[in-house]
C-alpha cells in the first residue's frame, strides 16, 4: 500500500469542483485516510514548490495557491502514487488527456485544479508536510475484498 498527497487547489475550490473531483478518487477505489481544509502560508508553499521558487512565474503560483482555502487529503491504495498521477493528467491542462481530472476540468498550465505527489520520496515528504501522524486514519473499508485479490494484487 502507498499513501499520496492530493491538494484541491483554489482553482477547484472556487469553481465548486471539490465533490466531482473527489468522486473520481472514490469511484476508482482509493481510500481516503486524511482530509482537511486549510489556508496555505507563503512559507509552506515555498517549501512545497521549492523546485520552482526561482522560476519567473513563481509569484503567480503563490497568488493562485493563496486565493482561497484548499482541501488537502491523503489517499491510500496499491500503487496509489502512480494511479493518482494517471488520474490527474499532464501539468498543462490543455495537454492533459480527456478522461483525466485536469483534462476534463481545466484549461491552464497553472490553474490545473489539483496537486498530486509525483514519487514515493515526494509523497512521504508531502504527507508529513501537511498532516501530523494523528490526522492519518487507519481503517479498512468493507469493500476491500471486492477491490483487490486476496494477495493484495
Ligand atoms: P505538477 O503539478 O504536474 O507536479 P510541477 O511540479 O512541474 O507540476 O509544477 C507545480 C505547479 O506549478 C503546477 O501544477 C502548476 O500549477 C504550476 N506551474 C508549473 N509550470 C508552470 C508554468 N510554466 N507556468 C505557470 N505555472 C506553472
Amino acid at each position: 500500500m502507498q499513501q499520496t498527497l492530493v491538494i484541491f487547489k483554489p482553482s477547484a475550490v472556487q469553481r465548486g469542483l471539490i465533490g466531482q473531483i473527489l468522486t473520481r478518487f472514490e469511484q476508482k477505489g482509493l481510500k481516503i485516510v486524511a482530509m482537511k481544509m486549510a489556508t496555505l502560508s507563503e512559507e509552506i508553499l515555498r517549501e512545497h514548490y521549492a523546485h520552482l521558487v526561482d522560476r519567473p512565474f513563481f509569484p503567480f503560483i503563490l497568488a493562485s495557491m493563496t486565493a482561497s482555502p484548499v482541501v488537502l487529503m491523503v489517499l491510500e491504495g496499491v500503487d496509489a502514487i502512480k494511479v493518482v498521477r494517471l488520474l490527474t493528467g499532464a501539468t498543462n491542462s490543455r495537454e492533459a488527456l480527456p478522461g483525466t481530472i485536469r483534462g476534463d476540468f481545466s484549461m491552464s498550465g497553472q490553474e490545473n485544479v489539483i496537486h498530486a505527489s509525483s514519487s514515493p520520496e515526494d509523497a512521504q515528504a508531502e504527507v508529513a508536510r501537511f498532516f501530523t501522524p494523528d490526522e492519518i486514519h487507519h481503517w479498512t473499508p468493507l469493500m476491500t475484498p471486492t477491490l483487490y485479490s486476496p494477495d493484495g494484487k
